[in-house]
Order: C-alpha cells, then structure tokens, then sequence
C-alpha cells in the first residue's frame, strides 16, 4: 500500500509519514499542492492525505486537476476549516474523506484503512468477508481454498449480501435487487436460494455467515 501524504507543516508531514511507515505503507510526502499533483501524475497510489491550505496551490485545486485528468486515486483532506460548507465543497469534488484538524493519529489510521480498502475493492471487484471471496471479474466464488459452483442468480444474490455484509436486508429489499418485477409478498423464492446457497457457502464450515434475522430477512455476516 503506497501512500502520498501532502502537508505543508513539516513536523505534522514528518509526524504522519513516521506514523503510517510504522503501520507497514509505503509513503511519499511532499509540501505544497503543485508537488503533490506532480506526483499524482506520476505515480499510482492507493490513497492521498491532501491538506487544503497549501502552498502554491491548494487541495481542493489539486484534487479537481486529478480528477480532470482521470486519477482516481481516493482523496482524504486534512484540514483546520472546521466550516461545514469546506467540507461539502470538498466532498462534492469528489473526495473520499474528510478529517478536521486537529486529529489523533487512532483516527487518522482507521480513515486511511478504510480509505484504502474501497480503493482496493474497486479496483479489483473483488468483496471478501473472512475466508469467502466472490471475485466478479470472473464471477467466480471461493471459501477457503475450496472453489463454489454458483448458478447466476445464486451469485447475484451472494454479491448483494456480500456487498451489504452485517447489514439486515428484507426479503424485499433482495428481490427487488436481484429481480426487475416487484415483489409479490408471497413468494418463498428467496428462501429457496438462500437454502441453496447455505448448502454451498456454510454447510462445510464451522462458521455460518448467512443468517436469518426471524421475520425480517438476512444477513450474511462476518462475525
Ligand atoms: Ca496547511
């Protein structure tokens, strides 16, 4: 995981590269907004922590070049503006996140994990809860080593739990994500693959990640 952190006070700089290298990234840092989108142009990586009050040229200018550009690379500002119209501003230009200075290092590092695991998760289309991993660039399922065969509506289903895992959906909700008709209130079809799909995704392990919250619906969950 390659970080690019852009922060025109040289001790916090130095501060939060220290910070992230002990957590295992791999960081560049630089001072001012033209550096950074410098950088961005040339080298990809996984997430930027972009000061807004820069030198030379400020955050907000520095991610709208990059997204002009196409860099997609996902964005969290630091910033002492506590405004909330900042914030909107630099949400709407398409930033990831937002973190009001001053900031402990806990908070830093959890919004930089999940910062980079959307990245991941969209780079590669690929949603995983503990050892279940449903890969859709070849629509292929996997639990442990052990590869599942999946008929498509099955795998539609599965990539709608797993995409919305340890959150409750109704019966409803799924079909109407899997299903282009409304749903009727009185089929029993989801349950019927959600049957099958126990059978393929739980019945050979001790841990069972789908399950049903008595009279609401489902959850596939991870733990
Ligand atoms: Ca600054």
């Amino acid at each position: 995981m390659k970080i690019l952190v852009v922060e025109d006070e040289k001790d916090l700089n130095r501060l939060i590269v220290k910070e992230l290298e002990s957590e295992g990234y791999v960081v560049e840092s630089c001072f001012d907004g033209e550096c950074a989108f410098d950088y961005l142009c040339m080298e990809e990586y996984d997430g930027v922590i972009l000061d807004v009050m820069l030198p030379r040229m400020d955050g907000f200018e520095v991610l709208k070049r990059a997204r002009k550009k196409g860099i997609r690379t996902p964005v969290l500002f630091l910033s002492a503006k506590s405004d909330i119209k900042d914030i909107v501003r630099g949400l709407d230009l398409g930033a990831d996140d937002y973190l009001v200075k001053p900031f402990s290092f806990e908070e830093l590092l959890a919004r930089v994990r999940v910062m980079t695991r959307k990245k991941a998760d969209v780079h590669e289309n690929i949603y995983r809860c503990r050892d279940l991993v449903v890969d859709c660039n070849d629509r292929s399922v996997r639990r442990g080593e052990r590869l599942i065969e999946l008929s498509p509506k099955e795998f539609s289903i599965l990539l709608y739990l797993i995409r919305n895992q340890n959150i409750v959906l109704t019966r409803a909700q799924i079909e109407a994500n899997i299903w282009d008709s409304g749903y009727d209130g009185y089929s029993n079809v989801i349950d019927v693959y959600i049957r099958y799909l126990r059978k393929k995704i739980d019945s050979d392990s001790d841990f069972k990640m789908i399950q049903t919250i008595r009279g609401v619906g489902y959850i596939l969950k991870d733990s």
